[in-house]
């Protein structure tokens, strides 16, 4: 759809930020986002300074019947930051975080990355649950749930939302929280952005100082020994220790590696990884006492821009030996090309003391999920690496609860996506009908209006 010259002046002159249209080559670099498979064509893209920038851009696309798409930190996989034909609204210059030290909160603006995030709340040795690579938006995560290093010891990012302010589809400021729009409130811990645009995030922030972190990479052929032992060590660990276990391919080559972070006391994490450390002879070990940040960049370098990406994911049911020797049969016998990885993340710990219901994010019980996760540059190699990532799935699905997070789906069809918010799908539908009742806000993993076929 192309919005007439007069329109597009119009909201030029009520913005403070930039807009975007097409033929121009901000225009192209401004529809990039992270997954380069992503090749979409917005009819306008509105840069957002400040809040009074994304009211204007939501009463705008009502008037014009635009549909819209909200880009955060532009990390979805399926890239639903972007759309064709419809208005983005990019808060990505809105990456402003305040810290108060003292009630060990922040507000962060709805463009803010983790990397940004961390670094300001680090400098006064505070952090909360977030996403562990710097470059991905605080925004589609905390909204999908959020799991990152701290989750055991302080639940979801979402968990630690105090409040956020939203301009909601019919353009109106809000803000939720637990004694304000608690339905919004709750709809927005899980419900992936169907709500409206969160122009600012609360969070709750907790006293971490050095933790110890770092990885440890067997070869392949100790991947079985490790891999069961992780299974017992991790379910009974403290909730200060999250260790992620990935058959990965490199450059370096195949091995398996644990990314560790433990965020208590360091002389007591040294006694809890001792039996990680001791067992069979890894090829690395670079565990030590380091900086939050340190261990919030260890995949820096691996997750470049530019790079073409295909994910598929769940939540572990059955963490067996059949589940074990299946992942690596086939790892072992279809040995991918470097990037590819199987990463088994450590949830459970205060992730498991949220009821299911108490928030969106329904997916409290699962100890343990898996991302299967392929990374090329070349066009010409994206079906063979689909194909690798399908068949993998086929391999571990048997072994899978039948949901799956937001925020690792893929494009998977309507029931896919209601399974993924399992039990609470009706309740955010109801709540999509009072907040979003004509579906404006429909590029993520859509929740329908309970009302309407919109
Ligand atoms: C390299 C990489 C690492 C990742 N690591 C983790 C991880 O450690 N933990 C984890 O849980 N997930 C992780 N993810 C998945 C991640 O949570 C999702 O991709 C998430 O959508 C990213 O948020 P974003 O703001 O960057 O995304 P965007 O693509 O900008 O947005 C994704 C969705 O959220 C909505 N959205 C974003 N910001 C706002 C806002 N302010 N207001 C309203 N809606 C908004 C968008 O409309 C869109 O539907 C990772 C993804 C990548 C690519």
């Amino acid at each position: 759809m192309t919005v007439n010259i007069s329109s597009i002046r119009q909201l030029r002159e009520r913005l403070q930020g930039q807009l975007f249209q097409p033929g121009t080559d901000e225009y192209d670099d401004a529809r990039k986002v992270f997954n380069a498979m992503i090749d979409r064509r917005p009819a306008l893209i509105a840069r957002c300074v400040d809040v009074a920038d994304a009211i204007a851009a939501v009463h705008f696309a009502r008037e014009m019947d635009l549909p819209i798409a909200v880009r955060g930190g532009g990390h979805s996989v399926i890239g639903s930051a972007v759309c064709d034909e419809g208005l983005v609204i990019d808060l990505s210059e809105m990456t402003d975080v305040q810290v108060d030290p003292i009630t060990r909160t922040a507000h962060a603006a709805g463009g803010t990355t983790w990397g940004g995030f961390d670094r300001a709340t680090q400098a006064y040795d505070l952090a909360t649950t977030g996403g562990i690579v710097p470059s991905t938006g605080v925004g589609g995560l905390t909204l999908g749930g959020g799991i990152g290093h701290l989750n055991r010891k302080f639940g979801l990012a979402c968990d630690n939302l105090l409040s956020a302010d939203v301009v909601t589809a019919d353009g109106r400021l809000v803000t939720a929280s637990a004694n304000e729009n608690e339905d919004l409130f709750w709809g927005l811990r899980g419900g992936g952005g169907n709500f409206g645009v969160v122009t600012s995030f609360e969070y709750q922030l907790h006293p971490v100082g050095p933790v110890l972190g770092g990885e440890i990479i067997f070869p392949l052929d100790q991947a079985k020994t490790a891999l069961r032992f992780y299974r017992d060590w991790s379910t009974d660990a403290p909730d200060e220790l999250r260790v992620d276990a990935a058959l990965v391919s490199t450059l370096d080559g195949p091995g398996l590696s644990f990314e560790v972070c433990y965020c208590g006391e360091i002389d007591t994490g040294e006694k809890v990884l001792r039996p990680l450390r001791q067992l069979g002879s890894p090829r690395l070990d670079t565990i030590d006492s380091v900086p939050y940040e340190t261990v919030q960049n260890l995949l820096t370098d691996v997750f470049q821009p530019g790079m073409r990406h295909y994910w598929k994911s769940g939540f572990v049911r059955e963490f067996s030996d059949d589940f074990i020797e299946a992942l690596l049969d086939f790892f072992v016998a279809d040995m991918p090309a470097p990037f590819a990885a199987i990463a088994i993340e450590h949830l459970g710990g205060a992730v498991s003391r949220v009821g299911a219901w108490d928030t969106a994010f329904g997916h409290r019980q699962a100890q343990h999920s898996v991302l299967i996760l392929r990374m090329w540059q070349n066009p010409a190699d994206s079906d063979a690496n689909i194909q690798w990532g399908r068949k993998c799935y086929s391999v571990v699905e048997p072994f899978l609860e039948s949901g799956a997070y937001v925020n690792y789906l893929g494009e998977e069809g309507e029931a896919r996506v209601r399974s993924a918010y399992g039990a609470n799908y009706e309740r955010l539908a109801a709540l999509k009908s009072k907040y979003d009742p004509t579906n404006v806000f429909r590029f993520n993993q859509n929740i329908k209006p309970a009302s309407s076929t919109a």
